[in-house]
């Protein structure tokens, strides 16, 4: 299986083959190479930076509404494309096609529909001081420049697109690195941006790993960086800003609480739960990895909850009856085996704990979804980001008790409440410390909708209105309307 891209990075409306040393890009299912990539060389990264430097000269003169016809265009070009991508995603995550064919690319659509139309609405304020005829000020919405987008590997297309779309629509310009273990589809948005209009250089992809990242947060050039990533690396990426005072959006990683009350519907809460730490392999940021279930509960919770976690299928990723992929790497699979060990030796182990066998795929970065019974809220399963499909499940008797412990974490990317009572429901989610929070529901992130966290999950939103405020910076013009009064 292949898909070599026509070039590693793209750079000025183009593929660049890229003069650098070349990876290996994996299936993480078969281990099977799909493609070699060449890491980007500082020259490289200079003129990338450059060649967005020369698009943002163009694209921030560029009408508003044709800003956002372009972007509306390029959701309907990765719409017809959909299928295509969502395989190249699925060859280079792992995860089945079954959710690329709905979550990847076909959100990235959504992403750009919606900042296209935020694009030809975008306006400033009129602040008046006096009368008709008095003194007045206005404000201007202008761009940041050139906004340098850094991507995880767990939702490459959408993680480019939550960035380039608003970033693009306020009349930025963009330099994307993707994740060094992901670097395909980033390509393909290239590609759909320059088909759908997009000047050249305007968005721009560079590939490589933690040192191309670094040389773009440097970069003098830079206006702005946006990350998604783990709390360790945007620790290194605002450090790295801070010594030229650049503009950041953090968006990193968490160890959610999902609070389920006695009076809530069982099955919808082990189905959220369940969706909370296994989708994606559990490779998803505000997923609800500490599940405190109601003590009344508990019992009932945990046999619906193996019941079905038993009948999930793993298997070929682009059989579309799969649920269940890979881990995306090897090195990934390792470090959340290592969490299993520790799992096995603070907790009760109610499923999985291990590497799984699947036929036909014995390379793979197989491991098996796993169900933690975790007695004390300081086990390392409880407490640090695992970034797999493993679920501790806590127990609790009241709400005071249960904020107390949902709350007793240095991150807050997000959170869940599940109950009948929506005045309690309501009451828990304004206790909570988290960016995102669900009631009755869990992992949903509509573009409309602001996302993000607080603590050691982030800083800023990305989507919604929240993110033109990341994206775009305010000018205040005072205009006199009388003579000027001088004393002297
Ligand atoms: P990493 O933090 O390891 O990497 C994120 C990106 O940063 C990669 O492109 C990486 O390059 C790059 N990078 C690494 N070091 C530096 C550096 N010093 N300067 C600049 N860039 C650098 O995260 P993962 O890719 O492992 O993704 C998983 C993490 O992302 C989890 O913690 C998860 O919670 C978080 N995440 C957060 C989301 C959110 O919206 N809050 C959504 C999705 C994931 P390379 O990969 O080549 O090393």
């Amino acid at each position: 299986m292949r898909a070599q891209p026509e070039g590693s990075h793209y750079v000025d409306g183009a593929y660049l083959a890229g003069a650098g040393e070349r990876h290996p890009d994996p299936y993480p299912a078969t281990a099977e190479t799909i493609a070699e990539i060449a890491w980007a060389t500082p020259d490289e990264v200079d003129a990338a930076v450059a060649s967005a430097r020369r698009g943002f000269e163009v694209w921030r003169k560029t009408a508003p509404a044709e800003r956002g016809r372009v972007l509306r265009r390029a959701a309907d070009i990765l719409r017809r494309d959909n299928r295509a991508i969502s395989e190249i995603e699925t060859l280079d995550t792992g995860k089945p096609l079954q959710e690329t064919l709905v979550a990847d690319a076909a959100s990235g659509a959504d992403c750009l529909e919606y900042f296209a139309a935020q694009a030809a609405t975008l306006t400033g304020d009129h602040i008046g001081f006096s009368g008709d005829d008095g003194d007045f000020a206005y404000t201007r919405r202008e761009p940041l420049g050139v906004c340098v987008g850094i991507g995880a590997w767990n939702y490459p297309i959408q993680i480019a697109c939550w960035k380039a779309a608003p970033a693009l629509a306020c009349g930025n310009a963009m330099v994307f690195k993707p994740s060094e273990v992901t670097p395909l589809s980033a390509l393909s948005l290239a590609r759909a941006l320059s088909e759908a209009g997009l000047p050249d250089g305007v968005f721009n992809v560079v590939q490589g790993g933690g040192a191309v990242g670094a040389a773009l947060v440097a970069h003098p050039d830079v206006a702005k960086v946006s990350l998604t990533g783990e709390s360790g690396t945007g620790i290194k990426v605002m450090t790295g800003a801070a010594a030229t005072l650049k503009h950041v959006t953090l968006e990193l990683g968490g160890k959610s609480p999902l609070i389920v009350f006695d009076d809530a519907s069982i099955d919808q809460a082990v189905g959220a739960a369940m969706l909370a730490n296994f989708y994606s392999t559990g490779q998803v940021c505000s997923n609800g990895t500490r599940v405190f279930v109601h003590e009344a509960i508990k019992d009932a919770f945990i046999d619906r909850l193996l019941a079905r976690t038993r009948a999930l299928r793993l298997g070929d990723p682009l059989d579309e009856t799969t649920q269940i992929g890979p881990l995306v790497s090897a090195g990934h699979r390792d470090k959340v085996l290592g969490y299993y060990e520790k799992g096995k030796a603070e907790t009760t182990v109610l499923i999985g704990g291990g590497r799984a066998e699947v036929a036909g795929f014995e390379n793979g970065y197989w491991v098996e979804p796993t169900v933690f019974d975790v007695a004390s809220d300081a086990a390392v399963v409880a407490t640090e980001e695992i970034f797999g499909p493993a679920m501790s499940l806590l127990t609790f008797g009241d709400e005071d008790e249960v904020t107390a412990r949902a709350n007793a974490t240095r991150f807050g990317l997000a959170a869940g409440v599940f109950t009948r009572d929506l005045a309690r429901g309501h009451r828990m989610v304004a206790r909570l410390r988290a960016g995102t929070c669900w009631i009755n529901t869990y992992n949903l992130t509509p573009i409309e909708m602001p996302f993000g966290g607080v603590g050691r999950s982030g800083l800023g939103r990305e989507n919604g209105g929240a993110a033109i405020e990341h994206y775009s910076q305010v000018k205040s013009v005072y205009v006199a309307m009388t003579d000027i009064d001088a004393p002297y």
